[in-house]
């Protein structure tokens, strides 16, 4: 196999991306059992690490997990593997696996958790192209695992719903997709939250998504720029009907969305409110509060 560059954080140990290897008995790779972060990197500094922090450390704690390493030990390993990657914009996941039991137990409480961070360049959901045209999406069928399930404010690994929304998505020729939730309202899609745009007003899913760190953002630039922007449910229809369509990501930030299934959004191309909020999010990462820079070496 081959790997994009970057360094990982395993067993206590730095190593190339393409050494770090996880055991076949490790309930994280068995069954899911785990939750992570994805923070990242640009010019060189995190942007609101303290925040996925906060959702990472939050999320172990629902999950009855626990690492040998308090919160500054987890930010000096994210650091280091940043530093050591050498990278200056980097897409830096940290995970928590149940891990494994010393005797295959199926008692969750026997196994051993374990810690492991990496650094690879960044990489966002949308390509250059997809960015400046809008991403063509798909509105599937699919109901998101619901939120009495699986709890979507611990970031979780429970994505099969998502993978099958999007190749039912490509089989109709959109390039993502979109997933409902069990009302038949607008859940998320892989790896984003969605917003709709109608009449200057933004707004968003209210409950059953991950509560994504780029949400918040766009919560706190809209108040900053006087943009109303509510969370409550949102019908497919209101998706169609927007004005402006963008979804959000770490991976990517703000993503324009100009044609759902094979309808086009307003007026087919990237509306002026995305655009002023994607400046606006890119701005907001020169902002000290929220940054903080890597050492490197
Ligand atoms: N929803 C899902 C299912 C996700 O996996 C993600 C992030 N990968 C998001 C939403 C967006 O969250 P964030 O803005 O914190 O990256």
């Amino acid at each position: 196999a081959t790997y994009p560059p970057g360094i990982a954080f395993m067993d206590g140990q730095y190593l190339p991306i393409s050494e770090a290897k996880i055991s076949v008995l490790d309930n994280g790779f068995l069954h899911s059992d785990a939750t992570y972060d994805v923070v990242h990197v640009w010019k060189g500094a995190f942007f609101r690490l303290d925040d996925h922090l906060d959702r990472f450390f939050s999320g172990m704690e629902k999950l009855h997990m626990s690492i040998p390493f308090g919160r500054a030990e987890v930010i000096e390993i994210l650091h280091n593997c940043v530093a050591l990657s050498g990278l200056e914009d980097a897409y830096v996941e940290f995970i928590c696996t149940r891990g494994t039991s010393p005797t295959f137990s199926r008692d969750p409480r026997d196994a051993v958790n374990r810690f492991i961070a990496f650094a690879i360049p960044f990489g966002s959901v949308a390509n250059p192209e997809q960015m400046s045209r809008g991403l063509h999406a798909a509105i599937t069928e699919f109901v998101r695992i619901p939120p009495s399930s699986v709890d979507p404010t611990v970031k979780n690994y429970h994505w099969l719903d998502l993978v099958k929304g999007l190749y039912a998505a490509y089989a109709q020729g959109a390039e993502t997709a979109i997933l409902l939730d069990a009302n038949g309202n607008i859940a998320e899609g892989p790896g984003f939250n969605v917003f709709a745009v109608k009449d200057g007003k933004i707004s968003t899913p209210k409950s059953g998504v991950l509560m994504g760190i780029t949400r918040q953002t766009i919560f706190d630039l809209c108040a900053e720029l006087q943009i109303t922007c509510a969370a409550h449910d949102l019908a497919p229809s209101e998706l169609r009907a927007a004005d402006e369509v963008f979804v959000t990501s770490t991976a990517g930030g703000v993503m324009p969305v100009t044609k759902i299934d094979e309808t086009s959004i307003g007026t087919g191309s990237v509306g002026p409110l995305t655009n002023e909020i994607t400046e606006a999010y890119w701005r907001m990462h020169e902002n000290d509060r929220f940054r903080q820079a890597i050492r490197y070496p």
